[in-house]
């Protein structure tokens, strides 16, 4: 994409969603970090039916780690590699009282030097918890960078560089939360709904998405279609019939 297309590409999904953030409840910092790492892996919309209750005790490291690995693994035991993800939330938490002094870092580094942080994590809360402009790459992000045309690359930290490089201002900030819904409710996996999409004339995917009365439309003639070819076959058999009955037939009425 051009640099116009790219402008015209985050304007758009601007205009669409003025105000976009992740969809993780937390109220501070730490119950986000906490919400990211559980979130590897699993939905939000799973995350948060475990956090919900869970928050509402626990918002710092310290009531984290009085709470225990073992009753922490019980409430998150709906989400996907709860045992990993409760020991390491544990871990994290009392390195974050030991290192940091209960405080989340503002750095990548030290993110990253907690257990089960990586880079898309520390990217999320560096973004936003704390307003960086980072690019986390999931597999929304980099499915939308890929089919779009827009940041391809093939893995993800060659997207997140290249979105690094593309995203203009004012865009940079909320550009991950825009492609990251994007992709998630429009520009989805299986079938991306290409016609309802307000970026489809900049998106370079080939095999758009017809509307779904037109698959309807479109699948109803293919069944059409392949009704009459088999209506031909099965019309083939019963035409040599005749001949066949024909050549049987005369004897059968000669005695
Ligand atoms: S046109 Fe289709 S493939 Fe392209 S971004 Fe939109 S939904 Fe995705």
């Amino acid at each position: 994409m051009t640099r116009d297309q790219v402008f015209e590409f985050f304007r758009r999904l601007a205009e669409a969603n003025p105000a976009p953030t992740t969809e993780l409840l937390s109220d501070n910092p730490y119950q986000l970090l906490v919400a990211v790492v559980l979130s590897a892996q699993a939905t939000d919309a799973s995350v948060n039916i475990a956090t919900r209750p869970l928050f509402e005790h626990i918002k710092t490291p310290q009531q984290m780690v009085e709470f225990g690995e073992e009753p922490l693994r019980k409430a998150i035991k709906t989400i996907g590699l709860f045992n990993t993800k409760a020991k390491n939330v544990i871990a994290l938490s009392q390195a974050l009282i030991d290192r940091q002094g209960g405080e989340v870092p503002r750095t990548r580094e030290e993110l990253q030097e907690l257990p089960g942080v990586g880079r898309k994590t520390a990217n999320v809360v560096l973004n936003t918890a704390f307003g960086e402009e980072t690019f986390a790459v999931d597999t929304h992000v980099f499915r939308v960078c890929n089919r779009t045309g827009l940041a391809p690359g093939k893995t993800v930290d060659e997207v997140e560089a290249k979105l690094e490089k593309i995203v203009p201002q004012p865009f940079r900030r909320d550009a991950h939360h825009w492609l990251i819904l994007h992709g998630r409710y429009t520009c989805k996996a299986r079938l991306p709904e290409c016609w309802r999409c307000p970026v489809i004339d900049l998106c370079r995917y080939k095999p758009k998405t017809p509307p779904p009365e037109e698959r309807v439309k479109s699948s109803g003639a293919r069944s059409a279609s392949r009704g009459s070819s088999k209506a031909r076959t099965a019309k083939a058999p019963t035409a040599s019939k005749p001949t066949a009955g024909r050549s049987r037939s005369p004897p059968s009425r000669l005695p």
